[in-house]
């Protein structure tokens, strides 16, 4: 395990800005919204139109993750504020430096009355300080490969899998109940987005394998419905028959466009965006396999 910390904020520091001594069992109030559900105990999933957000209560304050956008970041402050009335926010964590995660931070800062820690993975860094976005500030703690956060208790795991999607992006686990966080490298039952943009291939197809060696049984989406085990099999099962596809249109000399026109398969025609999205997966992993 590695982590690296970057001032001004050590994690320490950070960490006893919410460590209280009194241990209070949370209650659950009955302030949540539509967009708000429950995936375990303390354990909640917001939903902002296309995107989702995560947040974990605990004794000593909320972990939230991703605030998405300046007015999705309004509405996680609600939620929360709804679902665990009177809870101090301890942390904002970005799952990754993509800018429709990630910004919004300050809204939600200031719903809690400002001074909560930021924390990315380490490539996060330099990529969000060159964009320079008052509405994306820089994390203040960052890991390279595994941190555990401990707030009341509560562990929360932070798993670097290596590049993906993005350099930087990361996945939350909560060991105690078996839930994860992912946002996407996987989806549910749906293919990958559009050209997909920011991928890693070599290197993503390592991280889908590190992602089934993490026991979680319930999957956390950054976009559609709450997934189990079975729902990242069957991504393992897509991104594996979709790199032999292509290869094989490869293998028979197809161009790029023919592949493209021509690719089909057919068990996942049922899966979201698939008519818009998969020729451009299919020309995306061409490309990759065409060069490598
Ligand atoms: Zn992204």
């Amino acid at each position: 395990m590695t982590r690296s910390i970057r001032t001004p904020i050590p994690i320490a520091a950070a960490l006893a800005l919410t460590l209280g001594a009194c241990a209070e069992t949370a209650e659950q109030a009955p302030g949540m919204d539509d967009a708000t559900s429950e995936v375990a105990d303390g354990v909640f999933w917001f939903n902002a139109g296309t995107h989702n957000a995560f947040f974990v209560d605990t004794d000593d304050g909320v972990v939230a993750f991703d605030p998405i956008s300046n007015d999705a970041a309004a509405g996680l402050a609600a939620s929360i504020q709804g679902a665990v009335p009177d809870k101090p926010l301890a942390a904002i964590v970005y799952s990754h430096s993509d800018a429709d995660h990630a910004t919004g931070a300050p809204v939600l800062q200031e719903a809690f009355g400002g001074g909560v820690p930021i924390i990315a993975q380490e490539n996060a860094l330099p990529i969000i300080l060159e964009r320079g976005d008052p509405d994306l500030p820089p994390p203040d703690l960052t890991f390279s490969d595994e941190m555990t956060l401990r707030f009341g208790g509560r562990a929360i795991e932070l798993h670097y899998l290596g590049p993906s999607h993005t350099d930087n992006l990361l996945v939350a686990f909560l060991p105690e109940e078996r839930v994860a966080f992912a946002v996407d490298f996987v989806s549910n039952d749906r293919v990958g987005y559009q050209s997909l943009p920011g991928w890693h291939f070599d290197d993503f197809y390592v991280a889908l394998d590190r992602l089934m060696e993490i026991p979680f049984e319930t999957m956390v989406f950054g976009h559609g419905d709450v997934g189990d085990r079975g729902t990242i099999e069957r991504q393992l099962a897509y991104y594996a028959d979709l790199r032999d596809a292509v290869q094989a249109a490869l293998d028979e000399g197809l161009s790029e466009e023919e592949a493209m026109a021509q690719v089909r398969l057919d068990d996942y025609a049922h899966w979201g965006q698939y008519e818009a999205w998969f020729p451009m997966n299919v020309g995306a992993i061409y490309r990759w396999l065409a060069e490598s």
